[in-house]
């Protein structure tokens, strides 16, 4: 029976080093593993006393405690390309090691050596959360590391500091029958499975969500793809009822030209160019998309048809202003947009149907030229506005 704590940590050890085999790239699995067989290994280390020299003993377990809440977070700062700097890993496993040597062979001490580990653990733990604090403000999953952090460093000190007293100064035998050592097992246990299984479903959601943003993203681009924009689409509808939202259609002139004359992969910069623009021109909480090979869309939240044109022609300028490195000086890039605004009840691709009619009459035009429903005339339906330089 007193196994099982060992045996639960073991298997997590296991689990997380099977899915990190499957994805090397994500470290925090195995650090997450590393962690879990640290801290299975330090309950062996003791229950088997192994070694058997009580100091020793001490000492390979003590180093073994302290690793595993320094893996845990490692791990948890990983999967936001953070590291607790070198510096505080040796600090935190120097000072526990060494205070539990001093309360060993120099002032021999169970009671105070129990509570030096254990709330250097929980200080441990306790610094990730501090470190992990701006997570606070990401998505469900990175605000939960964070309270798990804060509720595991809540335990270690809770139950040092309930059940401390229960220690014995120097009897270790004492020390396996203490009310602290039965809390300890018990904790270990059940928070060693609820740590494992919240690590597991902070793994998950991470590929999950991965998995998500690549699928409504345009991997050239980086923008959205029609899917994304598709699944965003429900958002606009509550907005657009609120303030103006409005949609513009951008489509650039003679690609196929481009790449003709210089090559795909020199259009794939044309494009990968014009995509940074249009990333620069929309605002938080604005939506852009390329939802065609040199077709893109761009939803300005709160933002009437006219503001819309007059960012779209700043934007049409600085594509015009781009230069290529090793294309000839006279290469121009120039696009043309068509302008609608989404009404409220009407659906986002209705809205992208009228503001592409608007664009190809851009394009009939003469190209190079935004072009926008309703801006000086009352009625969408009564005409068009031609906009160009
Ligand atoms: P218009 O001024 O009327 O828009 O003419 P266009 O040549 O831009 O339009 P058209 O639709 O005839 O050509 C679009 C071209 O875009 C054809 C296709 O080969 C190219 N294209 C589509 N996707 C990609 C891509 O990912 N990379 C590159 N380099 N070209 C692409
Ligand atoms: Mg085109
Ligand atoms: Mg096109």
């Amino acid at each position: 029976m007193k196994f099982i704590p060992s045996a639960l940590l073991l298997l997590f050890a296991a689990t997380f080093f099977s899915i990190w085999l499957l994805d090397r790239r994500r470290r925090q699995l195995i650090l997450f593993a590393l962690a879990f067989l640290a801290v299975g290994g330090g309950t062996i280390v003791q229950f088997v006393l192994w070694p058997p020299d009580i100091g020793y003993n001490t000492i390979v377990s003590a180093m073994l405690y302290a690793a595993g809440p320094l893996l845990l977070v490692e791990g948890l700062l990983a999967r936001s390309g953070q590291s607790l700097p070198l510096a505080a890993h040796a600090g935190w496993f120097g000072s526990i090691v060494a205070s539990l040597v001093y309360f060993y062979y120099v002032d021999n001490n169970l009671q105070i050596r129990v509570y030096l580990l254990n709330l250097g653990m929980g200080a441990i733990i306790l610094h990730g959360a501090w470190l992990l604090r701006r997570q606070l403000r990401g998505n469900s999953i990175d605000r939960a590391t964070v309270w798990l952090s804060v509720g595991l460093a809540a335990t270690f000190f809770a139950r040092t500091l309930l059940t401390g007293s229960s220690i014995p100064t120097d009897d270790v035998q004492a020390f396996f029958e203490s009310e602290f050592w039965i809390w300890a097992q018990f904790t270990m246990s059940v928070l060693g499975v609820a740590i494992g299984l919240g690590l597991l479903v902070v793994a998950s959601a991470d590929v999950i969500l991965l998995l998500k943003a690549e699928r409504d993203t345009d991997p050239l681009t980086g923008l959205l793809n029609r899917r994304g924009l598709q699944g965003r689409s429900m958002m606009l509808m509550g907005a657009a009822r609120r303030r103006p939202v409005s949609v513009v259609a951008g489509d650039i002139d003679r690609f196929k030209g481009i790449n003709d004359r210089f090559g795909h992969a020199a259009g794939d910069t044309v494009l990968t160019m014009f995509a940074g623009l249009v990333r620069k021109t929309v605002r938080k909480g604005d939506m852009a998309a390329r939802i065609g090979g040199e077709e893109f869309i761009m939803i300005l939240k709160d933002c009437a048809v006219s503001e819309a044109f007059a960012l779209t022609e700043r934007l049409r300028q600085e594509v015009a202003d781009l230069r290529l490195d090793g294309m000839p000086d006279d290469f121009r890039v120039t696009c043309s947009f068509g302008i609608a605004q989404l009404h409220a009840g009407e659906g986002l691709w209705e809205a992208i149907g009228r503001a592409d009619k608007i664009l190809y009459a851009a394009k009939r035009a003469g190209r190079d030229r935004t072009f926008a429903e309703g801006l000086q005339l009352p009625s969408p339906a009564r005409g068009l506005l031609q906009h160009s330089r």
